[in-house]
């Protein structure tokens, strides 16, 4: 008999707008009757891409799949500028989906670079955003885990720090404090998304409530696990699962009477309500295991009170027929 007497999914956890733009960018090309290709997945979930490819959409690792005059789609994380170019030279319809936070994050990178400055980039070097922001500014310095910054960060007379925008605000504010003392005129150019500053700051408030959290998002997503160490960091045990399958064992729910469930900025909160349902049914009490759906149900009506919910659910759009059209 399991002990999980109640599931609370965090308020505003959701797809965040850049990436739900994207995808009904991508979505209004196919519909449209376009050739439509997203350049690298449009996010990291499964439901989301099977979703895509029902429509025609195809994903390609890179531009030389795509054929002459088909509509290519630039995800959220933006692209460096000359792939921008290459997709022009070889006449793509150029769909830009990039987050217009990330496009605030390029130009002022630009500014940086414009007015000379010694760049500090905040971020993970591989991650698609890093990789794009870097085309605006190649010789910016990045640095990620706490133990680099001491030798990366050199003396210098005016440094500028930015940011990949779902870094946690405490570890840019934290650099920032650390820069001071390494140059004479110190630029802090916050680009910390907002989203990811509520999404942290919901998942904390739930995780103070609960005995146990699961966090979904893709393996590879910043943002998802950055909330799955800010839980473990406010003391409340969390375990990171990409979806609804990931969870078989009952025995990772022993003693937990009220769990809680977040969210990355790629996961559909449908996704958090199964999940919510998986929990109950796999590890609630009689009572809670039996209404499994109609308390998951419940918990995501109350994440998704006015304010609180953030994304619908990405359904599915049918393919435009033109009157007259064969
Ligand atoms: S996390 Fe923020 S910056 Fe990144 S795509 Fe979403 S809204 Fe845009």
């Amino acid at each position: 008999m399991g002990t999980v007497q109640e599931v609370r999914i965090a308020k505003r956890t959701g797809f965040c707008y850049g990436v739900r733009e994207a995808i009904d960018k991508a979505k209004e090309a196919s519909a449209a009757g376009k050739q439509t290709h997203t350049l690298g997945q449009v996010v990291h979930n499964e439901g989301v891409v099977r979703d895509l490819q029902d429509l025609g959409i195809k994903t390609v690792d890179t531009l030389d799949d795509v054929d002459h005059g088909a509509a290519v789609v630039i995800r959220a994380h933006g692209v460096r500028p000359d792939v921008m170019a290459r997709a022009d030279a070889r006449g793509l319809e150029v769909i830009d989906g990039t987050c217009t936070w990330v496009i605030q994050e390029q130009k002022e990178l630009r500014k940086l670079v414009e007015d000379g400055y010694t760049i500090v980039l905040m971020g993970t070097p591989t991650h698609p955003e890093v990789v794009g922001l870097l085309g605006f500014a190649p010789d910016a310095i990045v640095v990620d885990e706490e133990e680099e910054w001491d030798a990366a960060i050199p003396q210098r007379k005016r440094m500028a720090l930015i940011s990949q925008s779902t870094q946690p605000p405490w570890k840019f504010e934290k650099l920032a404090a650390l820069m001071v003392s390494r140059a004479h005129e110190l630029k802090v150019v916050n680009t910390v998304c907002p989203v990811t500053i509520r999404r942290q700051q919901d998942t904390l408030e739930t995780a103070g409530e609960v005995d146990l959290m699961v966090v979904v998002g893709g393996r590879s997503s910043a943002n998802t696990k950055e909330l799955t160490r800010l839980c473990e960091i406010a003391g409340t045990p969390a375990i990171q699962i990409e979806s609804v399958r990931d969870l078989e064992d009952p025995a990772v729910f022993a003693k937990a009477e009220i769990v809680g469930v977040t969210g990355g900025t790629s996961t559909p909160i449908e996704d958090l309500r199964d999940v919510a349902e998986r929990i109950l049914i796999l590890a609630g009490t009689p009572e809670a295991s039996a209404k499994a759906a109609e308390f998951a149900g419940a918990a995501l009506q109350r994440a998704a009170t006015p304010a609180g919910r953030t994304t619908s659910l990405p359904t599915t759009t049918r393919p435009i027929v033109e009157s007259g059209a064969a």
